[in-house]
């Protein structure tokens, strides 16, 4: 597979966040700093990015709005081109900031719920009312003519509430609701995965509800095995796995990952520019690849090529993002039981 430029790119702007959620892909934290990117630092990868051709940057974290800069860097990125969303829990959304936000051209923001009742969505996030600001958020950026998408990771502890949780974004007045597979690389723990029986009810569930929900909110998914389930021309656009093929991640680090959920570095940007790691990292190359995945699910798989099964999920469960995909809900069979559980390595604690 070739590609050019990222259609992506999700940038970890800073480690600090407000919040403690129990899933956390960042392992970010209240006063995590010096752990961020520096202004002037930020500025120069934003003129990297755009003149590699990135289509869409996604700044992250930890909480992007808790940079005192966050104006400056979307409106930068916006004046370069690019098309500028962020995640946010919604702790920090007001009035005036959404009116902001609306001013400085961001294409979408993503407000996370991964609950559909306070009680839910709290115990995830870890923070009292957390619930109500993100249902808050929502309604005012709406309200201001931001494009909302809602952000849902399903986990064991919230996988009942997915249908109310469509119903919920929509009524909140979000443009589309996402669904992203939770892949144990981050600080959750293998404890927190669905089984892939529960996954592949799930996403078929959603498949579903993304007719009956057409023309009232978009239902969304992030899911390597979706072309599989989806009929005919509905899984042209799905090429399953797209870690460092459509997109990559940047750490707060300055490491360029192939995947949000992939921490594998394949190259640092205080040695190399953006487009030189793009296009000849070799770790990169490699994963593009799908006939260097020689054991487990995938490897005999005859969707391999269609699919490529989860390269972070392989990693999680096995250190080597080369092997099976021990969440696979199609061909779950032959994952391989032995390996060890890695924990996010890309972050000093
Ligand atoms: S075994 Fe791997 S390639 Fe085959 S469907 Fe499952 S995840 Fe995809
Ligand atoms: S590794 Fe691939 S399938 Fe897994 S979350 Fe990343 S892009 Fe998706």
């Amino acid at each position: 597979m070739k590609l050019a430029k990222p259609l992506y790119v999700v940038w970890e702007t800073t480690l600090d966040c407000n919040a403690r959620c129990i899933h956390c892909y960042s392992d970010a934290i209240y006063g995590r700093g010096p752990l961020y990117w520096s202004q002037e630092d930020s500025l120069e990868l934003i003129e990297q990015l755009a003149d590699a051709g990135v289509i869409i940057l996604a700044m992250s974290g930890g909480e992007f709005l808790l940079r005192p800069d966050w104006e400056l860097l979307a409106e930068r990125a916006v004046a370069r081109g690019l098309q500028v969303t962020f995640a946010t829990n919604g702790l920090l959304v007001t009035e005036t900031t959404a009116r902001r936000i609306k001013q400085l051209g961001v294409a979408n923001v993503s407000v996370s719920l991964d609950g559909a009742t306070a009680k839910v969505h709290d115990a995830i996030r870890r923070v009292p009312h957390i619930f109500d600001r993100a249902c808050q958020s929502v309604r005012l950026l709406s309200d201001a003519g931001v494009r909302v998408t809602v952000n849902y990771t399903p986990m064991r502890t919230n996988l009942a509430q997915a249908e109310d949780l469509i119903e919920l974004a929509y009524k909140l007045g979000a443009k589309k609701i996402n669904l992203t597979e939770y892949v144990y690389t981050t600080r959750g723990g293998v404890g927190l995965m669905p089984l892939p029986s529960e996954l592949g009810a799930l996403i078929t569930l959603w498949t579903k509800a993304a007719t009956t929900w057409k023309g009232r909110i978009e239902v969304d998914w992030h899911d390597c095995r979706v072309a599989l389930i989806l009929p005919g021309v509905e899984a042209d656009p799905y090429n399953g796995c797209g870690a460092g093929y459509t997109h990559c991640r940047i750490t707060v680090n300055h490491d360029v990952t192939p995947c949000v959920v992939l921490p594998l570095p394949v190259g640092n940007l205080r040695e190399q520019r953006f487009t030189e790691i793009w296009r000849t990292a070799p770790e990169l190359h490699r994963i593009r690849d799908r006939t260097n995945i020689r054991s487990g699910n995938c490897a005999s798989c005859k969707h391999l090529e269609r699919c490529g099964g989860c390269r972070a999920a392989s990693y999680a469960r096995y250190g080597d993002a080369y092997r099976g995909d021990p969440t696979c809900w199609i061909s779950p069979d032959g994952a391989e039981v032995d390996g060890p559980l890695i924990a996010n390595q890309m972050v000093p604690s």
